[in-house]
């Protein structure tokens, strides 16, 4: 049988207008069978979301103070939802044993739950279908890590017992009973186990935009939409900072070869982004550019080392690193010549150790120069099809220049799936907006 799981993130069930959408959506698909809800998100810029006001009254109570205003606004947003839908329906008695638990053990982990736990058992209600605690269902250990074998078998029994379900998202307990969530953003992780568990045809993932786009639209006018990527491509680019999705999502849908569907609550006629599997069979219509996506960060520094005949000292490359380790940094990219050596890392790790890593440097390895230097870009030009495509580099590099862009670094990974190029901060968004003219606008032409 054909089912679909799809989650609602907190934008799109901020008020009783986006659960009249989210409603209208589930009800035009019978396959839609499990739903996976966010706490109520914002309703305007400046708006608070529910968690984070769920936060506070926890923080509130841990110091003693009376937090009985500050709960009776969250209880305002959702007897204010309950009202609009107008529907008989009441979160009363669950209002007065949260707090009665906060009061007495408040736990920031069971205080954000809430926030889920009630929107599920709302949204429920109004669709009639059943509620599934995820609380009973995703298992952590006693450290706090997803137990996900356990989890998908648990999972899987439940919901076989059920056709339409709402599962909370972002939180479980742990084998001792206590309540976890996953780090903020997580309803996206439920949702992908939940899909996985029911070995769903399609995660769908709703949200406030219509997928991911092939550049920052605060840096390009209007991007794109990308249709279609892959797991891997997708991974790149959030590497380099393009978030829609919470990046624990991704692995166990990837491992079940389940495609997730981005998709905008407030435009369900858009297709939206399809992420599928890293074998997945292309046509040219799901390709239409070279290139899938261009994403950039700033806050990079490069450790530039230098010594003649380096390349015949053997260890020389594992001294550094070593160095670096035994300084609790960790590194990003490590372009080098035959007497150089250059290590990327981000500048805010570095920061307070850098004279100490100067100093060790100097005497591991003995370089004839040595120097860090900081306010480093990285952007990272991602596509599946440049790896056969003849040209590519060049007509990145051209752009480039054109633009009279200097080139720091560059770093073609061997998968030929990505380009990775270092320029100065702040050259990063021009850099972007000329490959996206080189890749994007003038192939339209
Ligand atoms: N409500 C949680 C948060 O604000 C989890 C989520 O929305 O996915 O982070």
């Amino acid at each position: 049988m054909s089912n679909k799981v799809v989650k609602f993130g907190g934008s799109s069930l901020a008020d009783a207008k986006q659960f009249l959408k989210v409603a209208d959506i589930i009800r035009s698909d019978s396959q839609r069978k499990y739903v996976v809800p966010s706490a109520p998100g914002k309703r305007f810029s400046d708006d608070i979301k529910v968690t984070d006001m769920l936060y506070s009254c926890c923080d509130l109570a841990g110091s003693g103070i009376d937090f009985s205003e500050s709960f009776a606004k969250i209880t305002e947003r959702y007897n204010g939802i309950i009202k609009d839908l107008g529907i008989d329906f009441s979160l009363d008695e669950e209002f007065e044993s949260i707090k009665a638990e906060l009061k007495s053990r408040p736990a920031r982990d069971f205080a954000a739950s809430r926030g889920e736990y009630l929107n599920g058992k709302l949204l429920a209600a109004y669709l009639g279908f059943e509620f599934v605690d995820a609380g009973d269902i995703i298992v952590f250990d006693t450290n706090g890590n997803l137990m996900l074998d356990e989890t998908i078998k648990r999972t899987r029994e439940r919901l076989s017992k059920t056709e339409y379900a709402v599962i909370p998202g972002f939180y479980g307990k742990t084998t001792e009973g206590i309540v976890k969530t996953f780090s903020r953003g997580g309803s996206d992780v439920t949702g992908s186990i939940v899909a996985r568990a029911v070995n769903a045809d399609i995660y769908e993932n709703w949200t406030d935009v219509s997928g991911f786009l092939v550049a920052d639209p605060r840096v390009v006018e209007n991007p794109d939409v990308i249709n279609m990527i892959t797991y891997k491509e997708l991974r790149e680019l959030s590497y380099m900072g393009a978030t829609v999705l919470h990046e624990d999502a991704i692995f166990p849908v990837r491992e079940a070869g389940i495609p997730i569907n981005i998709r905008n609550t407030n435009k369900p006629q858009d297709d939206g982004t399809m992420i599928v599997s890293d074998d997945h069979d292309f046509n040219d219509e799901t390709v239409p550019h070279t290139i899938t996506g261009i994403a950039g960060r700033k806050g990079f520094s490069v450790i530039n080392i230098e010594k003649a005949m380096m390349n015949s000292e053997k260890g020389f490359g594992m001294k550094v690193l070593k160095v670096l380790c035994d300084n609790d940094i960790s590194f990003e990219h490590m372009p080098s010549g035959i007497d150089t050596m250059s290590v990327i890392t981000d500048t805010e790790s570095i920061k307070s150790v850098e004279d100490k890593i100067i100093s060790q440097l100097r005497k591991e390895v003995n370089p004839d120069n040595l120097e860090i230097e900081h306010g480093i870009a990285l952007l990272a030009v991602v596509g599946r099809r440049m790896k056969n495509t003849r040209g590519t580099v060049a007509r990145l590099f051209a752009s480039l220049a054109h633009a009279r862009i200097n080139v720091k670094m560059v770093d073609q990974g061997s998968s030929e799936l990505n380009v990775i190029v270092g320029v100065n901060e702040s050259d990063l968004n021009e850099a972007i907006r000329k490959i996206y003219d080189m890749f994007i606008n003038s192939e339209k032409d």
